[in-house]
């Protein structure tokens, strides 16, 4: 099924389960905006999109993706996810997604700039620091958000870097918001863990126990993690857990993986995808070789259906589906990545018993500290990282109990928990404005 699709049909069952109607679906079925239009690099053209989904909350929000596979459908999508995602988080933000379906790898970094800047000229008259901020996703970067703030200031003839986020520190990003989104969900799953939920607490509910942490519940160097997708928030989540003492068991992107069992030294690895542009030849690095015999290279699909306690997909949309959930081994899946889960699999792991924490909540470290970055701008200010860094946690934290209390309260899962508190404060707001 088609992920739009599938995406509104779990916002009617959610709305039908709150006994919400009054035509809020019809309102909700659509985005209030698309744009389509061609950009041209390198004397080609591309096909590009930004879907403005719903603002009922405050403006549009959302990244900008430069991928061969962007099509109308992921972007309408990915905009839905990001007004649910700033509604669990209660941050006052609607949400929006673009993209340009484009292979930025086969472009010279010229052309690239001027595909960033066409990008802009494109949809500047509908983006603004009150109307649609957008922000970096798949395959864009501090240095591409610069060009575009720098062709909107232009264009409007004004210094506006409120009308885009993900910028580089320099040119007023915020510190932090590049390891943002990994961070946030190293937040929510040693959170998750800390509070042993579904253990000590609602043993009882629809949810089993995944991994009851023993002792002073701050000990994760038993725990096992796999990471699919080593792109900004892949690396950043797996440096994030590595520094909490996690065991990051294997690794991948886009070219294939690599495993060890004891473990891989995730600042080696760094370094040395930084050499060579991949993980998958990283398998041998510093002093793992001598120290970790048992290593192998992978690929993603053995990566995806590794022994770990833990698994992380942090590349793209549909990477589980009915074909490999039967063979998911790990008790907890963050989902980092938007969408990797389809629906299939999502009742196929939910009867096995396999906990999802859903990206609505677990990848929305991206989404807060880009709303950082834009107070931050309206104030012409800049924080201290540490500064940020606390409001993060406090705020994944918050979010993480607020769905905590809708599992319970509803004896549901996370995932319905997580659309439940988002459609609820969405269509609240829709009502009150009245104008939708
Ligand atoms: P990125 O471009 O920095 O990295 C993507 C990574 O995925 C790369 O390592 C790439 O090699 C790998 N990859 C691509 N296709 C793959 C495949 N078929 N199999 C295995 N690996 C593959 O992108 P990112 O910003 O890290 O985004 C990753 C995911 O996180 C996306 O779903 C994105 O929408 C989501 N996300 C990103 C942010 C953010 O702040 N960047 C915020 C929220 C959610």
């Amino acid at each position: 099924m088609q992920l739009y699709k599938s995406t509104i049909n779990k916002i009617e069952e959610t709305l039908k389960f709150l006994g919400i109607d009054g035509g809020v679906l019809e309102k909700l079925k659509k985005p209030q905006k698309i744009l389509e239009f061609k950009v041209s690099a390198g004397g080609k053209k591309y096909k590009g999109w930004r879907v403005q989904y719903n603002n009922a909350r405050g403006p549009f929000k959302g990244g900008i993706r430069f991928h061969p596979g962007v099509n109308l459908d992921e972007m309408k999508a990915l905009a839905v996810w990001m007004a649910l995602k700033a509604a669990v988080m209660n941050i006052p933000l609607g949400g929006a997604k673009g993209g340009i379906a484009v292979d930025p790898f086969k472009l010279s970094q010229k052309e690239l700039e001027s595909l960033s800047r066409g990008y802009i000229k494109a949809i500047y008259k509908n983006i603004g620091p009150w109307k649609d901020i957008p922000a970096p996703d798949v395959n864009t970067n501090a240095q591409i958000m610069a060009w575009m703030m720098d062709e909107y200031s232009k264009i409007t003839d004004n210094f506006s870097p409120a009308v885009i986020t993900g910028k580089p520190v320099e040119i007023g990003g915020s510190y932090g918001r590049e390891n943002a989104t990994g961070v946030g969900g190293a937040f929510v799953l040693i959170d998750f863990l800390k509070k042993n939920y579904f253990c000590d607490k609602f043993e009882k509910g629809k949810n089993k126990c995944p991994i009851r942490l023993m002792g002073d519940h701050s000990d994760f160097s038993k725990l096992t993690v796999a990471i699919q997708g080593f792109g900004n928030v892949g690396s950043s989540i797996a440096q994030a857990l590595y520094k909490e003492g996690f065991k990051i068991t294997a690794i991948s992107d886009v070219q294939g993986g690599i495993r060890s069992e004891h473990g891989f030294n995730i600042f080696e690895v760094i370094d040395c995808v930084k050499k060579t542009g991949t993980v998958s030849g990283c398998y041998c690095v510093g002093n793992m070789c001598e120290a970790q015999g048992n290593y192998k290279v992978i690929s993603n699909k053995d990566l995806l259906e590794s022994d770990v306690d833990i698994l992380i997909p942090a590349a793209l949309e549909n990477q589980i589906t009915k074909e490999n959930a039967g063979k998911i081994k790990a008790k907890i899946i963050l989902e980092m990545a938007n969408g990797p889960i389809n629906p299939e699999a999502d009742e196929i792991l939910k009867k096995r018993g396999v906990l999802m924490i859903p990206d609505i909540l677990a990848n929305a470290g991206g989404i807060v500290v880009s709303y950082f970055e834009w107070m931050q701008n309206l104030q012409g200010d800049q924080w201290e990282e540490g500064a940020v860094l606390s409001k993060l946690h406090k705020l994944m934290a918050g979010s993480l109990a607020d769905v905590i209390k809708i599992v319970e309260k509803y004896n549901t899962d996370m995932r319905t928990a997580a659309y439940i508190l988002a459609i609820e404060r969405i269509s609240r707001a829709m009502n009150l404005r009245g104008g939708f």
